[in-house]
């Protein structure tokens, strides 16, 4: 992607409605841009980077064993009568159609996955049945100030299992979670997993996944000896309290939730009325569990995490591109250092690296400043002084200094860098 070809600019402030950190850095390094409250366009760099949030979580979810769909967002009010949503979800977008009918902007989507896997399921012999989407979802906030991290809009994978039975349920709820975990490590965010009450409905448990952040709404305590966690709303528990693995005083931290499991029971197959037969030839409703990571979420929490003074740090893993390649023409002659720059270009890419060639016609500091603020983890300057030497300024984003790296030797060296 060349930078000269790109309608998105950097801004120098952010806008001034935006509080968190995310929400000033995404914005005004052209990632993201708010079309009201809560209602993000994703740009070209943005894209990408929520591409790849999004295609780690797809790898795990295929790895459980589940597969991938896309069910609709406009949903029919019957749907949402018969599980009790239309009345008692006080988030939930209704839309009255000219037609008189009235439609649900799909928040979660136990309404449509029940039908549309139990209208094929009529035997314990085809569960359990895993099936997941990752989908825009709508959810009427009173208050959405937390940039990409609390929209109205958003994206999240949402996984739906089907069991015959609890153990079965809870079997694969706990290599759900180690999917999760895995999930949040290569994103390079460490979750903490607390158990909490039951979503709108269900009085049954269910599951957080929650990342240390300034930016959180949630207040949690944590053991630093172990894996025990508590949201602070459920607990009676103090912070400085002994942990019940006996080796840690609990600390208090804020928290955001990037992932949840709810153990839904057999509440939706007794909704919609539709069960499978079992061994015994007897009619029965499935057990199911509902599993959502928030990926637009992540993508802000991961920026809430990795920035500094400059701007954003992306991890390797989600950086909309691995390379930030400056090219600083001479003044007399700008030919050798745009045709140096070129062919680094086409090498990278040849290579399988992704590179942004800031090829625009600005001053080096201007295209610096920008470098850091995009936050891609290596910058890779060719300007006059380093060609005369057949070098490349090497500058990782993480890194004080800047040195150097002949011509010849630069792509492997990105490639082990990688
Ligand atoms: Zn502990």
């Amino acid at each position: 992607m060349r930078l000269s070809q790109s309608f998105v600019k950097t801004s120098k402030s952010a806008p001034a409605d935006a509080e968190t950190i995310n929400a000033k850095l995404l914005q005004q390094a052209g990632f993201v841009d708010q079309l009201m409250a809560g209602v993000y366009s994703y740009l070209p760099l943005g894209l990408r980077t929520l591409r790849n949030i999004e295609q780690i979580v797809r790898e795990e979810m295929d790895a459980l064993g589940a597969s991938e769909v896309l069910m609709p967002t406009l949903h029919p009010k019957a749907n949402w009568v018969k599980t009790g949503g239309w009345d008692n979800i006080d988030v939930l977008f209704k839309i009255n159609s000219r037609t008189g009918n009235d439609y649900a902007m799909g928040q979660s989507e136990e309404e449509v996955v029940t039908p549309l896997v139990m209208s094929r399921v009529l035997s314990y012999k085809q569960l359990p049945v895993k099936t997941y989407q990752i989908g825009w979802k709508y959810r009427d906030e009173l208050r959405a100030k937390s940039g990409i991290m609390r929209g109205r809009e958003f994206l999240m994978k949402d996984m739906y299992s089907f069991h015959t039975t609890q153990e079965d349920f809870d079997k694969f709820y706990r290599e759900a979670k180690q999917a999760y975990l895995r999930v949040f490590s290569r994103l390079g965010l460490v979750a903490k997993v607390t158990e909490a009450s039951g979503g709108a409905f269900t009085t049954k448990v269910s599951y957080e996944f929650m990342v240390l952040t300034d930016a959180g709404e949630d207040d949690i305590l944590y053991c630093e000896a172990c894996d025990y966690c508590v949201n602070t709303e459920i607990t009676k528990t103090v912070a400085g309290a002994v942990c019940p693995c006996g080796n840690g005083g609990l600390v208090a931290g804020r928290a955001c939730e990037v992932g949840n499991v709810f153990d839904l029971g057999q509440k939706y197959g007794k909704d919609f009325d539709l069960s499978y037969v079992d061994e015994a030839d007897k009619k029965q409703y499935p057990i199911m569990g509902c599993y959502g990571i928030g990926i637009s979420r992540v993508m802000g929490v991961i920026v809430e995490k990795y920035n500094d003074e400059k701007g954003i740090i992306w991890p390797k893993a989600v950086a909309p591109a691995l390379v930030y390649l400056v090219s600083i023409p001479g003044r007399d002659n700008a030919t050798p250092v745009l045709d140096a720059a070129a062919k680094l270009y086409s090498d990278l890419q040849t290579a399988g690296i992704s590179v942004l060639w800031d090829d625009r016609e600005l001053s080096p500091g201007a295209k610096f400043g920008d470098a850091d603020l995009t936050g891609l983890p290596l910058r890779l300057v060719i300007s006059d002084k380093t060609l005369a030497d057949n070098q490349v300024e090497w500058k990782e984003r993480t890194a004080g200094d800047a040195t150097r790296v002949s011509l010849g030797e630069v792509i492997a060296k990105v490639i082990a860098f990688k």
